[in-house]
């Protein structure tokens, strides 16, 4: 009791009691808070509270003796919800009766209710109290809430605002990149094309370098000019001031000249006195004239009289001078007669001399001569005696020389017999000809095998190529024995051994060729693997005579043959193109604009620009467009020619052969002939092919470009077997338009025309594989008969029998 009697407050003056609520002792306001914030019921506090109430009566009476303190007391005491309870159900207790100590007690509840009460009022005003505290804390939060909602709305809006700036800021950024980026490219561009111009500067740099030393030697030579001027000024100069001097001096004699002109003017004055008195003596002049005029017409009628008297003197005195002049030249003549006289006695003496030695010697020679002239005289009687004799004999030859003369006629007349009868036997035999070719077959079919070359390496001693001996194939077999022993035999039309010459090979085609001649259009092409001797075939060696190939020995015929044919009134014109078809495009091999065979970059269009289209006319004539045709007329125009074409012709490399052809190589020889005797004319197409390499794709071993190469010339090649079977089988739609080789050839390989081809093969063992299908290739091919040859001929006179006979 006595620790809580110490916290109490000090008992309140009167002036404390008329103060508010907030004059509370602080430590009261802490009560009634912490009372509200634990709860009403549980606490500790409460209990002891309560205690105080129980023990009322004492306080109380303390109280009661204190008096008016009640109120001071009350604040202190405080109520669980359980001793209220308490309070109210609490109920007066003793005996019936007793109604002093009910009213003690009844007095003791209501002291102890109205201490409640107070107590209970006390809580409630506390309660408002802090209830409108709480309400305007609340309203200031409220405020402040609003406030900073504002607040926050604002910084909301700011930050949208800046949030779409910032977007259009970035879009403005992003362009800003894209316009950097296309800037910095054209700046790399610029960069580039400024790198360009600064070569073309320092070039510029250098040659204005050089025109700097010219034009420093100038500005030397300049100063020297600038030096010898200054000097040439000074001089002037000084040519100035004497100018000067002089014009001083000139002015002091115009003074001078002016004081005479006034001079002159009083003279003149003067004289205008005298000239009144001129005038008056004028007059008597006058007066004087008319008079001494009529003496002058007399005197002017003498004159005339006596002038005629002088012409009279002078013409006597012309005369007079002409005799003088003439006697004047006389006399000179004569002096000259005179002069040459003189020289010429001297002369005449020493002559006269001279000539009586030569007079003398003279008649020495004459004397001689007159022993001469006897003896001639007996030799001419000899002679006279031999010419009556021969006479004799000249007219026995006379009668013989007429015998003669009538035997060359008769025999004359025989020879044009006989060469008439010769033009028919030449039409005969191209007939002939012409009909044997037909037996053999519009397609023919020869195999030339190579000899084993050094180079072909291991391996070569077992020979893999065999000729049967029998005689129904003696010459046109062959057999290809494969490392297994198995043996493949083959025939074709011919077949050449490695021993066989080009001169051999020529022999059996020189026919054909005599065929281009008489009008045919005629193809011979060379097949076979790369190395297989099929440039050697058709071109040879050409540094060696006996090694030229087909083409060269072909041309040499068909010259010599045109030639001699020309007795027969043929007149042959000769045109020449070679081309090359490489990846399937022409090349132009006689082009002047070609740069060289090896530029591959350029196998595109050949030369520059151009196009080389291949058209058929409708009478079987092939044009290729820009395609260089040269007439040749000599071999040696020719062979200038397939060398130009040999240089420009593309070359590959392959395992297989260092220069092998990667190209198909076309000569043409177009042939017109007219014959003028018989009207006939011919036009022959000679077609000599050489083939790009038939080899299969796994043996050349070719990559990248030279695998398109490859491909390209294995469809081609495929092509022109197609289009052979097409042909032999009698197809209605050959496809000739498949490659540019067949297409280019159609006419020649159609009905009317002569094909020849060659496979090569060579004897080389590692090519054995090679060489078995160039052989069935060839074998298909020699199976087939391609339609009846047509001669091209035109008969300008009506009656075609002439031409057969
Ligand atoms: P291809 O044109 O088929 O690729 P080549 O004609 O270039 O082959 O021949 C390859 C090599 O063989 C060349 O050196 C050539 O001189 C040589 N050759 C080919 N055939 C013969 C032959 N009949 N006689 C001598 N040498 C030949
Ligand atoms: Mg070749």
């Amino acid at each position: 009791m006595a620790s809580r009697n110490q916290n109490k407050p000090p008992p309140r003056t009167p002036l404390n009691k008329s103060s508010g609520v907030d004059d509370m002792p602080l430590d009261k306001r802490r009560k009634v808070g912490t009372g509200r914030m634990i709860g009403p019921a549980i606490t500790g506090r409460g209990r002891q509270a309560f205690a105080v109430v129980n023990n009322r009566q004492h306080i109380g009476m303390n109280a009661g003796d204190l008096g008016g303190t009640e109120g001071s007391e009350c604040g202190a005491v405080e109520f669980t919800k359980e001793e209220v309870e308490a309070l109210l159900n609490e109920k007066i207790k003793g005996k019936r009766f007793d109604l002093k100590g009910k009213m003690e007690q009844m007095n003791d509840h209501i002291k102890k209710l109205k201490l409640c009460i107070k107590w209970f009022q006390e809580v409630e005003e506390g309660h408002v109290q802090e209830e409108e505290k709480l309400r305007n804390t609340l309203e200031s939060s409220e405020r402040k809430c609003t406030e900073t909602e504002l607040a926050m709305k604002n910084k909301e809006e700011e930050l949208n605002a800046i949030i779409t700036e910032l977007k259009v800021n970035n879009a403005s950024l992003q362009e800003n990149l894209a316009k950097e980026e296309s800037e910095k490219l054209d700046a790399i561009e610029c960069h580039r094309r400024e790198k360009e111009a600064r070569a073309a500067a320092e070039k510029l740099q250098a040659s204005l370098r050089e025109e700097l030393e010219k034009s420093e030697q100038e500005k030397s030579s300049a100063n020297q000019r600038v030096t010898s001027l200054n000097d040439m000024y000074k001089r002037l100069q000084e040519y100035n001031t004497s100018l000067q001097q002089y014009n001083s001096k000139l002015q002091t004699e115009l003074a001078s000249a002016n004081e005479s002109l006034k001079r002159v003017e009083m003279e003149k004055t003067a004289i205008v006195g005298n000239l009144t008195n001129l005038r008056s003596h004028y007059n008597l002049l006058q007066d004087q004239l008319t008079s001494s005029r009529a003496s002058q017409d007399e005197a002017l009628k003498q004159k005339e009289a006596l002038g005629k008297e002088v012409g009279c003197l002078r013409g006597e005195l012309q005369n007079l001078r002409e005799d003088r002049d003439k006697q004047l030249t006389h006399v000179q003549a004569l002096t000259a007669e005179i002069v040459k006289y003189k020289e010429s006695t001297g002369k005449s003496v020493a002559e006269l001399d001279s000539l009586t030695i030569k007079s003398n010697a003279l008649e020495d020679t004459c004397s001689s001569q007159r022993e001469q002239i006897r003896i001639l005289q007996h030799q001419l009687d000899a002679a006279n005696e031999k010419l009556k004799i021969t006479d004799l004999s000249a007219l026995e030859t006379r009668a013989m020389f007429e015998e003669k003369k009538r035997v060359i006629c008769e025999l004359q007349d025989r020879l044009a017999d006989a060469e008439l009868q010769n033009i028919e036997g030449e039409k005969l035999r191209k007939k002939l000809h012409n009909t044997i070719l037909e037996l053999k077959g519009n397609i023919r079919v020869f195999c030339r095998v190579r000899p084993l070359l050094p180079e072909d390496g291991a391996g070569t001693e077992r020979a893999v190529i065999s000729y049967p001996t029998s005689m129904e194939s003696l010459g046109r077999g062959i057999d290809l024995i494969q490392s297994a022993g198995q043996k493949y035999p083959f025939t074709f039309d011919q077949v050449f051994t490695h021993d066989a010459s080009q001169q051999d090979v020529f022999i059996e085609i020189s026919q054909l060729v005599q065929s281009a001649l008489d009008g045919y259009k005629v193809c011979i092409f060379a097949y076979g693997q790369t190395g297989s001797g099929k440039t050697y075939t058709m071109m040879g060696r050409p540094e060696a005579p006996e090694q030229k190939g087909l083409i060269p020995r072909s041309l040499e015929q068909i010259f010599q043959t045109s030639q001699s044919l020309s007795a027969q009134g043929w007149k042959y014109k000769m045109q020449a193109s070679m081309l090359e078809i490489y990846n399937e495009t022409i090349r132009d091999l006689l082009s002047v604009n070609r740069s060289g065979g090896l530029d591959m970059t350029r196998v595109d269009n050949g030369g520059v620009g151009k196009q080389y289209a291949i058209k058929h006319d409708s009478n079987g004539n092939t044009h290729v467009s820009d395609l260089t045709i040269v007439d040749v007329c000599s071999i040696k125009e020719v062979s200038s020619l397939l060398q130009q074409a040999a240089q420009s012709r593309s070359v590959g490399k392959t395992q297989m052969n260092e220069q092998s052809s990667r190209s198909h190589f076309v000569f043409t020889l177009r042939i017109s002939g007219v014959n003028e005797s018989t009207e006939q004319q011919v036009q022959g197409v000679l077609n000599l092919i050489d083939l790009a390499g038939s080899e299969r794709l796994s043996r050349s071993g070719a990559t990248g470009d030279r695998l398109k190469e490859t491909q390209a010339i294995n469809k081609s090649l495929s092509c022109l077997s197609d289009v052979i079977f097409a042909l032999a089988k009698k197809d209605d739609h050959v496809p000739f338009r498949n490659s540019k080789l067949t297409y280019l050839l159609q006419p020649c390989l159609g009905g009317d025309s002569k094909t020849l081809m060659f496979v090569n093969i060579s004897p080389d063992p590692s090519s054995v594989g090679e060489s078995l299908c160039s052989l069935r290739f060839a074998a298909r091919v020699n199976s087939c008969e391609i339609g009846i040859p047509r001669r091209q001929t035109t008969l300008r006179a009506s009656d075609s029998r002439l031409s057969y006979g």
